[in-house]
């Protein structure tokens, strides 16, 4: 029988796992397990129908394992002997483990409404050859209904809508898209947006019924409203892969996550560990059970299991909820609280807003105009949450956020912040708006910290 010191089942964060447990503990021997012969960039899946023009462009490569030593074993892990720790794979072959970490991710969510089942209604999984039939599928449809809002909807509508000749409509239950990562304000300004480059946004809106014969043809809402529709995305959400866990006997949490500790290992089982979607989640503010699914949050979890799986390194401070997305070039970042989530949790905020072009003169080529808001309690003066819309610069401003949330940062620390500014690269330094949003926050906070 085959053996090894750590067996890692998963994709993205399982690479991350191993990657991490190799660097902290160089003699063990690391064995992946994962179903599919190619791993996608699973934040890459959108870009397939557009940008990147076919699953093939959009996959990680299998040399980040042999790099870091990590023997890949493409097939599927179908049970488990906890007390002999032997790992069963479909094809008949077993594995013992010392510890074994469970990166099995997430399911797409398929809501339950009638005719669901229709030929060309697609769940986004994330699968190879599951995404390259779509694709093909998607040559020469006219009309194709996503439904679902959030970032995923709207990254599928802004990539489907560069194909020639179809109309692409979105419809979202909630009074915007985007509502549950973002402000209003920013919301607005996606919509606007996404309307801008012809794709209809229909918020507000439930879809009842998908219909039609053996394929889709239509979709009716709520409403009474029917859309044609030759294709349909479902972009509702995720839900963790915990099957096999729950099979093997694993508690399991918040949403059917694996329940693990924050050293991320699991509640049952000293020698099982898990990282990413398919495990338990809780709030970097409160504690609570979070329902998140990132890749920041998974890769992160990721790294903590790898070093902590012979001896506790790190431990998780929890789901601060970092993200960005671009919609017909105009990037929105979002970490931490929204202002919506921190007054309904009745929390007392402070709100600076600043804004700039992102370089300085204005007048530079490619120059775009950066809007900050951030966040803070006033109680503490500590920034909760941050926004950030603008060019590309946004997707690493917002990570700049992040770590500000992480260390609980006041507005008066930012406000001393030493930023690099460079005339075509960044905001002016006298205007710079992360800076620039904090002292805003500042005099408001005084007294209160
Ligand atoms: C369309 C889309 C866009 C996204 N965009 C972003 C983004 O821009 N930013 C962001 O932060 N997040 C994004 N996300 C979320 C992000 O992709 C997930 O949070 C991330 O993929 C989670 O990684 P994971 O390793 O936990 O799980 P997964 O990526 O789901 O990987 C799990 C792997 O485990 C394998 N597996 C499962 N069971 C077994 C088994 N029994 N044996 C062997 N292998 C098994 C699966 O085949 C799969 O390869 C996006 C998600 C989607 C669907």
């Amino acid at each position: 029988m085959k053996k090894a010191d750590v067996v890692i089942l998963g994709g993205l964060s399982g690479i991350t796992a191993g990657i991490s447990c190799r660097r902290h503990y160089p003699d063990k021997k690391v064995v992946l397990i994962r179903k599919e012969g190619t791993v996608l960039i699973p934040c890459g899946i959108p870009y397939i129908f557009g940008t990147v023009g076919g699953p093939e462009n959009n996959v990680i490569p299998d040399g980040l394992l042999e790099n870091n030593g990590i023997e890949l074993i493409t097939d599927e892990a179908i049970n488990l002997d906890r007390d002999k720790k032997i790992v069963y794979l479909k094809d008949n072959e077993e594995i013992e483990y010392d510890k074994l970490v469970f990166a099995t991710g997430s399911n797409p969510l398929v809501p339950p409404i009638p005719g669901v089942e229709k030929e060309n209604v697609f769940p986004v999984k994330k699968e190879f050859d599951y995404l390259k039939k779509v694709l093909q599928k998607m040559d020469g449809v006219k009309n194709i209904v996503i439904i679902g809002g959030g970032f995923i909807g709207v990254e599928f509508a802004d990539e489907c809508r560069k194909r020639r000749g179809v109309n692409v409509t979105v419809v979202e239950m909630q009074s915007h898209c985007l509502q549950l990562a973002m402000d209003d304000d920013y919301c607005d300004e996606a919509k606007q947006i996404l309307e801008e480059t012809g794709v209809k946004v229909l918020t507000d809106e439930r879809v009842i019924s998908i219909n039609g014969g053996e394929s889709v043809e239509s979709v009716k809402l709520a409403s009474g409203k029917e859309l044609k529709a030759d294709l349909v995305i479902l972009g509702i959400g995720c839900v963790p892969n915990s099957e096999l866990a729950e099979k093997v006997g694993l508690e399991l949490g918040f949403r059917k996550g694996i329940k693990v500790d924050r050293f991320m290992r699991s509640y049952s089982d000293a020698n099982i560990f898990a990282c990413g979607d398919c495990c338990t989640k809780q709030s970097f503010f409160d504690g609570k059970p979070s329902g998140v699914m990132l890749a920041s949050v998974a890769t992160s979890e990721a790294r903590i299991a790898g070093a902590n799986l012979f001896s506790p390194v790190h431990h998780n401070c929890g789901v601060i909820s970092v993200f960005a997305t671009i919609i017909n070039g105009q990037a929105f970042g979002v970490a931490g609280l929204t202002e919506r989530e921190a007054r309904n949790n009745n929390m007392e905020i402070v709100v600076g807003k600043a804004e700039a072009p992102d370089t300085h003169p204005g007048g530079m080529p490619q120059s775009t105009l950066l809007k900050v808001k951030l966040i803070f309690a006033k109680d503490t003066g500590a920034i909760l949450g941050g926004a950030v819309s603008g060019g590309k610069s946004t997707g690493e401003m917002i990570n700049v956020l992040s770590a500000c949330i992480l260390h609980r940062m006041k507005a008066s620390d930012i406000v001393m912040f030493q930023m690099g500014t460079h005339p075509a690269l960044t905001s002016s330094p006298i205007a710079y708006p992360i800076v620039n949003a904090a002292c805003k926050a500042v005099l408001p906070l005084k007294g209160c910290e």
